[in-house]
This record gives structure tokens, C-alpha cells and sequence, in this order.
């Protein structure tokens, strides 16, 4: 017998490396009419590197010291600045983590070397604009970093730059899934503004919107779908989980995403190339055409 057309799609997406749950997503990805990506992890290789390392001077810390306590905190986090940061501090003598605590889209918290050290969104930890710390943060957003807080008993002692790089297919992947859908993927991150447009820019992508919880990115999908539209979301994280639920068709990245995201997800791209995604919808099309 011949393969009905919905399994032959689900058996072809599988060579372009896309993990599709069922042929009810085979079938339903074909009508999505608008996306919206995360950033990290997502259109870049969620590999980042810690690129600058810069303590305080009212914090008495070394370079080194503010490195290993912050790797400290960061160490039972799977998130990708997470791995950054302990990845930067291999070499040193790193003091173990208790209590710790992680919230999605903010950044972790534990007990270091018996001090509280919080480590994540400056715009989350930082007590008011006018600190010191401010400029640090502001110049290496400029310099389209993603800048990390990292606070000593609830005082800014340092700040840490983190770069990405932007995955090779995600420019193309942005033009093809406009091409596909009629409308300009949309941008949703948690991540600062600065960095999140300068990404932006780069991969072609107009509507950005920076600096949201995970709730945010649920909310900014019902928002779309309110207007009739069926969202795709494209996300890796834990803090991408609610969103890819609630779209109209969810995909996570395989490589290196969390197993909320994979387990929520309608789709996984599995060999962690973005460009499996518009491919998934046209074939999804194809078949529907068959099916008719
Ligand atoms: P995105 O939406 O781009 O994937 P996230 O929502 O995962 O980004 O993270 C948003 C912001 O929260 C980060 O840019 C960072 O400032 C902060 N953050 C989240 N988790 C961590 C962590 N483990 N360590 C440091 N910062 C974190
Ligand atoms: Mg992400």
C-alpha cells in the first residue's frame, strides 16, 4: 500500500530533521500565517561565551572572584548563559551552590560561599537606574552583549558580558517562513532590547519585543491569535514552554533545548537547523494537497 500523504510528510520532515508528534501537527502546521522566535538559543546557537568580566570597584572583588562565585550559583541551571559562565570559570576553584533557586526568564539564585549570590536580567536584580553598575550594563548592550548582574546579599558587585553567535541558517529561515506565511516573523525574548534589536537587524526581522517573562510570551501570542491569526513559535527554553503551548503549533530546538520545552513542543528540530522549520510547513502544504 502507499503511504497516506500526512505519514509520507512526517517520514520526509524526518529526513530535513524535524521531529513531528503526530499527523494531526503534520496536518496543522501548514495553516499557521504568522511565527514568533525567541533569541537565544533559538536564532542564535545558544552557545554563548563569556566575553567580559567586570567586578565593581565597591565590591572589593578580583575578576576571578566574581567569576567563581556567580559560576557557583550557576552551576545547577541548564540555561545557556548558565553553561556560559561555569564554562569561563573551568579553571578556577568554584565553591559549591546551596538553596538554589532558578526563576525563568530572571536567573538563578543560591547560597555561595556563605553570601546570597543572584546572577541575571540587570533589569530584574538592578535596584535603580542610577547605579554605577548601569553603565557597564548600558555600554556592553551597545556593543549588542547580553549583560548579566551579578549581586553579592542583594548589593551589585559585577557585571558579566555574554556573546552568541547567530546561527548561520537564521537569516534565510526568517525570509522563507515570510515567504511562506505572507508575515514578517515576530521577535519574543527575554533578553535586553539593545541586543534583542541589533539581532534583529541582522536576521531581518522588524517587530521585537525585549525583555519579557515567559507569561509575556504567552500573552503577546494570544494577542496575535485574537486577531484570528495561527501562531508558530519557535523556542528552546524552559521559559518558552507556556508560549509554545499555547501557539497554534509549538517547535522547540532539539540541540540544546530544555526537556520542558521538547516535551511541549508539537515539533522538534532535531538536528538543530533552523531552516527544518519552513520546510516542515511546506511539506505539511504539499500533503494537505494530496489529502483534498
Ligand atoms: P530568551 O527569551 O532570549 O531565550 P531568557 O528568557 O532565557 O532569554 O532569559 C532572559 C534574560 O534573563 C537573560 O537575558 C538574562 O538576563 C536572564 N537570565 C535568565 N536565566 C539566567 C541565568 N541562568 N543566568 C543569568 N541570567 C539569566
Ligand atoms: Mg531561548
Amino acid at each position: 500500500a502507499t503511504m497516506p500523504p500526512l505519514l509520507s510528510a512526517i517520514a520526509n520532515a524526518g529526513r530535513h530533521g524535524v521531529l513531528v508528534k503526530s499527523a494531526v501537527v503534520m496536518e496543522r502546521i501548514g495553516q499557521v500565517d504568522a511565527v514568533a522566535l525567541d533569541k537565544t538559543g533559538t536564532l542564535t546557537e545558544g552557545v554563548p561565551q563569556v566575553t567580559d568580566v567586570v567586578p565593581l570597584d565597591a565590591s572589593g572583588l578580583t575578576g576571578d572572584e566574581l567569576l567563581a562565585l556567580a559560576a557557583g550559583a550557576e552551576r545547577p541551571s541548564e540555561h545557556p548563559l548558565a553553561r556560559a559562565v561555569v564554562e569561563a570559570a573551568r579553571d578556577l576553584d568554584v565553591p559549591p551552590a546551596e538553596g538554589f533557586h532558578s526563576t525563568p526568564g530572571t536567573g538563578v539564585r543560591a547560597i555561595v560561599a556563605g553570601h546570597e549570590i543572584a546572577v541575571g536580567s540587570p533589569a530584574r536584580l538592578l535596584p535603580h537606574t542610577a547605579h554605577p553598575a548601569a553603565a557597564v550594563i548600558a555600554g556592553l548592550e551597545d556593543a549588542g552583549r547580553t549583560a548579566v548582574l551579578v549581586t553579592r546579599d542583594g548589593v551589585p558587585s559585577g557585571v558579566l558580558g555574554i556573546a552568541d553567535r547567530i546561527r548561520a541558517d537564521a537569516a534565510t529561515t526568517v525570509t522563507a517562513l515570510t515567504g511562506l506565511t505572507g508575515a514578517t516573523p515576530i521577535l519574543l525574548t527575554g533578553d535586553n532590547p539593545r541586543a534583542a534589536a541589533r539581532l534583529a537587524a541582522e536576521v531581518g526581522v522588524d517587530e521585537v519585543h525585549a525583555g519579557l517573562l515567559p507569561q509575556d510570551k504567552v500573552a503577546a501570542v494570544r494577542r496575535l491569535e485574537a486577531e484570528g491569526r495561527r501562531v508558530l513559535v519557535v523556542g528552546d527554553g524552559i521559559n518558552d514552554a507556556p508560549a509554545l503551548a499555547a501557539a497554534h503549533t509549538g517547535a522547540a530546538m532539539g540541540g540544546a533545548g530544555s526537556d520542558l520545552a521538547l516535551e511541549t513542543a508539537d515539533l522538534i528540530v532535531v538536528r538543530d537547523e533552523l531552516a527544518a522549520v519552513p520546510a516542515a510547513v511546506d511539506l505539511s502544504r504539499r500533503a494537505r494537497r494530496l489529502v483534498k
